[in-house]
């Protein structure tokens, strides 16, 4: 017993950012006991940091058109089986509305990447929403030039939310094929840009991607702590049945069977349990060609996609970045519908992001199936958060939840 017992382990910041292989260490750990100290580390440095508040983000998906071929994505440009739509402006400030009036300072607009959503028509629907009453504006829109960054930040917008997927650039390009128009660009230096305009900046990464292996989910951890980032969103990859990854023989990669069955038998998923699509059919057109080096094999360094190591990765972020704000996501909601948000709570997370797109929308922005949210309305989806947040006896945020990260680096600074 106890021959390399993580019992001995450290848990704290300093000792992860002096040695680095304990983050990887602690992401293999899979001893209940042992992950205790682990948890209990990370909600004491939760609450001495961050504290019992739990701050709720209302989230608008706005459009679902996306120029971008992302291969974990289901919304990516060449998947013709989704339906398009773009939210009006009066509908999103309605909704803006609905979500101030149900208590929350924060309103998150998220989009695939929709170069129609332009710069102005975005400062306009932002300055209308700050118009509205106290709300922070969180963007998620993707990547998006300098200069249009600059205009939402001068009309009122307070955060932006762009995650950088994997710190592993081989397997980040082959997910994530440049636009065909040049204008995309590199996310770490999007996130510098971000920073240096004085956003609250947000990333985060997938958890089990194919292709992932432990290292690289470690140095994931690392970057956080690196960029000093004010926001950290993770969650488990899910699989899209149709995107290349969900249409390839889904066997090969450990822990996704399960998961596209679950979503199968909860009726969201496009293809049967155990159904295999034929090899011809793994990319959404035929003018798509796998990339080489496709599909990424990690082989038994393949982090899974399961709640535990999601679990990890929230307490490890939290240890490393104390003062960020980390949801529990909706990813993880999705893979454990009940105890997903409250065990990312008691395990360092201090934020929930609950879905306000309207109904009609909201099963149209399927990035990955069976959603969370998709089947109940945005009151049931606010009635669940709260009853979480009470079950775990914390306290719902009060004003707009800025991260204490921003704050402390706000102070920190020379000229104010
Ligand atoms: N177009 C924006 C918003 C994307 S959706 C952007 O690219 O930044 C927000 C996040 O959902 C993505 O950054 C990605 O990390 C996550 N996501 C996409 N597909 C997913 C999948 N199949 N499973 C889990 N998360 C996924």
């Amino acid at each position: 017993m106890g021959l390399c017992s993580n019992a001995a382990l450290p848990v704290d910041r300093e000792a992860f950012l002096r040695e680095p292989e304990l983050l990887e260490a602690w992401l293999r750990e899979l001893d209940p006991s042992r992950l205790e100290a682990l948890w209990q580390a990370a909600d004491r440095v939760r609450r001495e940091c961050v504290g019992d508040e739990v701050h709720l983000r209302g989230i608008i998906e706005i459009s679902n058109f996306c120029v971008r071929r992302c291969a974990y994505c289901g919304i990516r440009a060449p998947n013709s089986r989704v339906t398009r739509y773009r939210m009006a402006e009066e509908e999103i400030v309605a909704c803006a509305a609905e979500i101030l009036s149900a208590g929350i300072h924060t309103v998150v607009l998220q989009a695939g990447e929709d170069p129609a959503l332009d710069a102005d028509w975005v400062a306009r629907v932002i300055r209308r929403i700050k118009q509205l009453g106290p709300i922070a504006v969180t963007l998620s829109l993707g990547e998006r030039s300098d200069q249009e960054l600059r205009l939402w930040r001068e009309v009122g917008a307070d955060r932006y939310l762009v995650r950088f997927e994997t710190s592993n650039p081989e397997l980040y390009q082959l997910y994530h094929p440049p636009r065909s128009d040049g204008r995309g660009r590199d996310r770490l230096e999007m996130l510098r840009a971000l920073r240096e305009l004085d956003y609250e900046v947000g990333s985060g990464v997938m958890i089990g991607l194919p292709g992932q292996t432990w290292a690289d989910l470690a140095n994931d951890l690392l970057l956080f702590a690196k960029l000093d980032l004010d926001m950290i969103g993770c969650g488990p990859f899910i699989l899209h049945p149709d995107t290349p990854l969900g249409n390839r023989d889904i066997a090969e990669v450990e822990g996704l069977a399960s998961k596209i069955e679950h979503a199968s038998s909860s009726g969201h998923a496009a293809i049967a349990p155990g159904e295999r699509r034929s090899p011809e059919a793994k990319w959404n057109t035929p003018e798509e060609t796998a990339p080489a080096g496709w599909p990424p094999n990690a082989g038994p360094e393949q982090v899974p996609a399961d709640e535990l190591t999601t679990y990890k990765v929230i307490a490890l972020s939290r240890i490393l970045c104390p003062w960020a704000n980390i949801p529990a996501t909706t990813a993880l909601a999705t893979i454990n519908p009940q105890m997903g948000r409250r065990l990312g709570l008691r395990r360092g997370a201090n934020v929930i992001m609950p879905n306000f797109t309207p109904q009609k929308y909201r099963k149209m922005y399927q990035i990955y199936p069976g959603k969370a949210e998709t089947i109940t309305t945005s009151r049931t989806i606010l009635e669940e958060v709260l009853a979480a947040i009470a079950a775990e006896g914390r306290s719902v945020g009060k004003g707009p939840g800025t991260s204490p990260n921003f704050l402390r680096r706000k102070r920190m600074a020379p000229h104010p």
